[in-house]
């Protein structure tokens, strides 16, 4: 083995060392005061230890050799360059110890200030101050009260009781009103609570307030709540710490001092401007603490003009040189200012887009650079409706926040009581246990949906999304009686047309109306904002970022759609077609009873009668669907559920036949259906009866179909318009499935569409994982596939969607089995896996294969990554995430680096 310590490891770098790219090594804190000194700003001397160490000293429980003997090399020549010995008795150097991460985290050790005082140094630094002995007590029972609280754990209010006990004594609110002699007393008492805390009287000797502190920084890196807060963030837990050794200047040295921050630009809007806020004679911890009201930065102009121009200069150096915006710390220490941290700034969604856009005019990034700085979710956050930001109501209760959005109304328990008084341009939110299919115009009319049971997977849950409509599911406090049209929650009754508010995103519900504000975004994708000559910035950023992800990306949008009016607002939110239209609901609503003659049918005949009578209602919803698409790919699946779901439920069947022999009624009709229903019944439905099965099973119902969609794609034809119909047939496992629907459609199909020149394509989804590992069989008899991730999620897990995430998710997310649902975001490693090999199985069967996906997915960001690195052709979505899944094919098209985006 080589002699590893042979040659020693730099664990000490200086902060003309170091640079902002030294993130891993460094911490943002330590790279970025190392780029401000390299730039010539003006930082205060100091050094930083490196993570490495940090890592060193965790693994083994003790400093790592060297480290000791580098600090003392790098203290001597700070104090070389400043002059002063560290806590020297006449004339004091005083240090800062600041812990600071690769990422930024709040749940870490705080600073500790003032390091070097003792109670001869007092005396030095006064003298050093020009004899003010208030601001050298002032910064002794600093040093006290932080080294006490974050480095020995003394609890922080005793501190805080001792300070508000002088404060009274003296009759004040402020402490600046405290003198010197107050504060010396001060220190007094925070010494006795620090020896009765601690055992051990407050430490004299600075190397040893320094050592302590440092490792109080390294042991920080365990501490619970920084445990907590990664685990959160999803922030590795090997990163470590480093520590920031900084010389001291002081913002409490009188009224031409003062300490503040500042962002570069609003990180709430994006608007440019000057954002900060400034506190004369005091230290920096003050303003984070709200100890005494801070004035706005602008007012700094009147205190000191050479300092504010000073900074304006800097703030807009350091924009130019990050190319991004940044928040700054500084201290003003007797006129003098001195930069002590920045980094590139959080901020909101909004200003996210809007400084994007900005810096791209500004000339300082180019537009591959402002559509990586931005992301789905955030543009997803910007197309719901919100509340305003100051409402005072309080929330009754809290469920999950299923379908995000804000919205008031009226409540009501059913959906047709929804349909009417929306019908009287009434705003209403349906409440209900949980909803069900029925439900789906009172859902389509409601403003919002709140339901007191089942997950982020529930019927509500799931269809609210696809229509972008808020929804609140399983607030479980609520008791929802719908037959004696109420709930109550807590003491509160609430009748149907009482008004409740529901906030989509945290879950809560609110009785009354919280004032709610439209999406200016959706404004936008709607075309009811043009994006040319509006004066809202934050639409011409996503206008301008949206043009060129659609220019960059390779992979296509479409999306699912049921409807016209569904097809028509996806397409204005920029769908290059339909990759689903289901076709249950064609059987639903008035047209269930003809389901009910094609079930209980007892001959061809009776079961051909009511195929022939729904054949020309599904032709009309098709050429209503194909001309709002016009010229681009609409996908039909055909009938997927199991047929039994379009009768009665067996109990109430039970009941109605029941009641009627009661009455001595003709049931005839009704023990037919309960008998079917009986029949039908299967323990496992998703497993059961359906997709291509009940095709093959029931005679004529695919067929029908098939004639519908080619008739009604002759007819658009015909009419001067151009249909592209993909017929797609759900469920298959077997590529034998498939040949035998192929067989029947392609003869309909010939003679349906004879010369019109209307071309029918066929294939199927590949949503049961049997079809992804015979995809090379299946291509035979597809022209395309389409990934169900849905089902092949289901199936691939063995999770039932409807039941598993209320009954254990939060337990497998809790463990870290999976970081997020995988019905919410692909699992890559299986689910993924079975695409990739179907999706190059498929193609090497038949070249030209085209492959989409139609699952929730589709629209999910992280997702829509992963399609394309697999080289889909097309992701398909609900209309509302049509934007999201065109930004993020964009950014996956030009992601080349994997630059943090934390
Ligand atoms: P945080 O990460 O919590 O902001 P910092 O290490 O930045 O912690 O320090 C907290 C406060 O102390 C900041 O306001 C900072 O400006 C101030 N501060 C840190 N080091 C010094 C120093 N050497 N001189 C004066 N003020 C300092
Ligand atoms: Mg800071
Ligand atoms: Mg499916």
């Amino acid at each position: 083995m080589a002699a590893h310590d042979s040659v020693e490891r730099k664990y000490v770098y200086d902060f003309a060392e170091g640079n902002k790219d030294l993130k891993d090594l460094l911490g943002g804190k330590g790279a970025n005061l190392a780029e401000m000194t390299n730039l010539g700003l003006p930082v205060p001397p100091g050094f930083t230890i490196t993570t490495e160490a940090c890592k060193a000293y965790l693994t083994t429980g003790r400093e790592p050799d060297g480290l000791a003997a580098q600090i003392e090399a790098h203290l001597e020549s700070l104090e070389r360059e400043m002059g002063r010995r560290l806590g020297d008795p006449d004339d004091p150097l005083l240090v800062s110890v600041r812990s600071g991460a690769k990422f930024s985290m709040p749940g870490m050790m705080e600073t500790v200030l003032n390091v070097g005082l003792n109670d001869r140094s007092v005396v030095g630094l006064s003298a050093q101050a020009g004899r003010n002995d208030r601001f050298a007590w002032d910064s002794y029972r600093r040093l006290i009260q932080m080294f006490g609280k974050t480095v020995c754990e003394v609890p922080g209010e005793e501190f805080e009781h001792a300070l508000d006990e002088i404060k009274r004594a003296k009759g004040t609110h402020d402490d600046l009103d405290l003198d010197a002699d107050d504060l010396r007393g001060l220190v007094g008492a925070y010494k006795k609570i620090f020896a009765k805390h601690t055992g051990r009287e407050f430490p004299q000797e600075p190397r040893e307030q320094l050592d302590l502190a440092i490792r109080a920084v390294f042991d920080s890196w365990n501490a619970e709540r920084a445990v907590l807060y990664r685990r959160q963030e999803r922030i590795p837990a090997d990163l470590g710490t480093a520590v920031n050794v900084v010389a001291m200047v002081f913002g409490n040295l009188g009224p031409d001092s003062g300490t503040g921050v500042a962002f570069t630009r609003d990180p709430g809007s994006g608007a440019q401007g000057i954002y900060g806020d400034y506190l004369a004679n005091a230290q920096g911890e003050d303003v984070v603490a709200g100890i005494r009201n801070t004035v706005p930065l602008q007012e700094l102009e009147q205190l000191d003009k050479t300092s504010y121009d000073q900074l304006l200069g800097i703030m807009a150096r350091l924009e130019e040189h990050y190319k991004d915006l940044c928040d700054i710390e500084f201290t003003i220490e007797r006129g003098k200012l001195w930069m002590l941290q920045t980094r590139v700034g959080k901020r909101t969604a909004a200003a996210a887009f809007v400084i994007a856009g900005q810096l791209v005019d500004e000339g300082l990034i180019d537009l591959d650079e402002a559509l990586h700085r931005v992301n789905g979710a955030q543009l997803a956050q910007l197309m719901f409706p919100r509340f305003q930001l100051d409402h005072e109501f309080e929330a009754v209760a809290k469920g999950i926040g299923a379908s995000p959005g804000a919205a008031s109304g009226k409540v009501v328990f059913t959906s047709a009581r929804a349909v009417e008084l929306a019908a009287e341009g009434e705003a209403v939110i349906l409440v209900r246990r949980e909803t069900n299919p029925d439900d789906l115009n009172g859902m389509i009319a409601a403003r919002g949906i709140l339901t007191s049971r089942g997950g982020k997977t529930s019927h509500a849950a799931v269809v609210a999304r696809g229509m972008g409509k808020t929804c609140v599911s399983g607030a479980d406090e609520l008791d929802v009686n719908v037959p004696a049209k109420r709930f109550t929650v807590g003491d509160h009754v609430v009748n149907e047309g009482d008004v409740v508010s529901i906030d989509g995103t945290t879950g809560k519900v609110y009785l009354g109306e919280v004032p709610v504000m439209p999406s200016e975004v959706v404004q936008y994708f709607e075309g009811e904002l043009d994006p040319e000559t509006t004066d809202d910035a934050l639409v011409r950023a996503v206008h301008r970022i949206m043009t060129h992800a659609d220019a960059a990306r390779r992979l296509r949008v479409r999306t699912n759609a049921d409807t016209g009016a569904d097809a028509a607002r996806a397409r204005r939110f920029g769908a290059e077609g339909i990759g689903l239209c289901r076709t249950e609901h064609m059987f639903l609503g008035d047209r269930r009873e003809l389901v009910e003659r094609l079930i209980l049918a007892s001959g061809e005949r009776e079961r051909e009668d009511a195929l022939a009578a729904l054949l020309p209602l599904q032709r009309a919803d098709f050429i209503e669907i194909f001309r709002e698409m016009d010229g681009l790919p609409v996908t039909v699946r055909l009938i997927d559920p199991p047929l039994h779901e379009f009768l009665p439920p067996l109990e109430q069947l039970a009941v109605n036949v029941a009641v009627a022999q009661e009455r001595g009624e003709d049931v005839a009709k009704e023990e037919a259906l309960l008998a079917a229903v009986r029949r039908m019944h299967e323990e496992n439905p998703m497993l059961g009866l359906r997709g291509v099965r009940l095709g093959l099973v029931i005679p004529g119902l695919f067929a029908m179909q098939v004639r519908a969609i080619a008739e009604a794609a002759v007819a658009v034809v015909r009419d001067g318009g151009t249909a592209c119909p993909e017929i797609m047939v759900p469920l298959v496992g077997a590529v034998q499935e498939l040949e035998t629907v192929r067989a029947e459609a392609e003869r309909i199909i010939a003679e349906v569409v004879g010369d019109s020149g209307v071309e029918v394509l066929i294939g199927t989804m590949i949503e049961v994982p049997r079809a992804a590992l015979t995809a090379g069989q299946i291509a035979e008899a597809a022209e395309f596939f389409s990934f169900g991730t849905n089902d092949l999620t289901q199936m691939g897990w063995g999770f039932s969607r409807d039941d598993v995430e209320g009954a254990f998710f939060w337990r497998y997310l809790e463990l870290g089995i999976f970081g997020i649902s995988p019905f919410e975001s692909i699992d890559t490693d299986g689910v993924g896996r079975l695409i990739r090999i179907a999706a190059e199985e498929g193609r090497a069967a038949r070249p030209g294969l085209k492959l989409g996906v139609c699952g929730e997915h589709g629209g999910d960001p992280d997702s829509v990554h992963f399609f394309h690195s697999v080289g889909l052709d097309y992701v398909s979505c609900s209309p509302f995430r049509v934007p999201v899944a065109r930004l993020e094919a964009g950014r996956a098209a030009i992601t080349t680096t994997g630059s943090d985006s934390r």
